[in-house]
């Protein structure tokens, strides 16, 4: 599970050059359920994912990972827990250039200071060929497409089964097909494996795959659903969700 207690992040100095990117939002995730959040640019949605997975402080509020409230814990402890329980796929892929794209998948092991065993190796052997990775494991980031680069981000997420998945638009950059390979992948984590899954998407197919969407606007959760086809998603975020104008 995962929770944001009336959580705000301002960047930037009080006065003029402040950024309100979230204003007291709150958010409780079940374990094993699968929340998709969407909004308009710029309102907050990687802010609140980098939240929730400790990798950024709120300015007040409090966090809460699978019942242990982490708002406090230091550097250090914060980077075992993330590396342990959380699951990150990043907006802006964050490979390490100089590893391959076998390497990379491993790091969440190598971090942990193991090796996948026999079990996990069949896990991340399946989840390469599903995400057609499978002849470009010893490529470096740099000598891999976009996509590629981000279906290397996701089988590293997934890697070791993380009780929190973290997905900041996940299938921004894949086709079809492929993105829809990547949304039943989430969907099995939540149903079969219990994983909680917090996802950013623009995508109203891939929203409604999950178990309920939250809407933001200007840093607030302003609407949550569950059940929405896509078209009624693309009617709020179309219609009902108009970003403020600056004044
Ligand atoms: P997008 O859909 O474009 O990815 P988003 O909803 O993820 O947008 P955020 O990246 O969370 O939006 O940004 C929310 C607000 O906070 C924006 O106004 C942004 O300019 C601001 N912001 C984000 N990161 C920083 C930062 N490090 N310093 C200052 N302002 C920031
Ligand atoms: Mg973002």
């Amino acid at each position: 599970s995962a929770r944001l207690l009336d959580v705000s992040k301002h960047y930037g100095r009080p006065g003029s050059s402040e950024v309100v990117a979230l204003s007291h939002v709150a958010l409780d995730v079940e374990r094993g359920e699968f929340t998709a959040v969407m909004g308009p640019s710029g309102s907050g949605k990687s802010t609140l994912m980098h939240c929730l997975a400790g990798l950024d402080r709120p300015t007040s509020g409090r966090v809460v990972i699978a019942e242990r409230d982490i708002t406090d814990l230091g550097d250090t402890e914060l980077t075992i827990l993330r590396r342990r329980d959380i699951g990150f796929i990043f907006q802006a892929f964050n490979l390490i250039p100089t590893l391959t794209a076998a390497e990379n998948i491993e790091l969440p092991f190598r971090l942990d200071g193991r090796r996948p065993d026999g079990e996990e190796r069949a896990w991340i052997t399946h989840l390469t060929q599903v995400l057609g990775l499978s002849d470009r494991l010893g490529h470096r980031p740099n000598e891999l497409s976009g996509g590629q680069q981000q279906r290397v981000a996701i089988a590293r997420a997934l890697a070791t089964r993380p009780q929190l998945v973290i997905a900041d638009e996940p299938t921004g950059n894949l086709d079809s097909r492929t993105a829809t390979e990547v949304q039943h992948l989430l969907r099995a984590a939540a149903t079969d494996f219990g994983q909680t899954i917090v996802m950013v998407t623009h995508d109203p197919i891939a929203a409604s795959i999950a178990d309920r969407i939250v809407f933001l606007a200007d840093g607030r959760i302003v609407r949550q659903e569950r059940g929405l086809d896509p078209a009624a998603v693309s009617r709020i975020m179309i219609d009902d969700l108009v970003p403020q104008q600056p004044t």
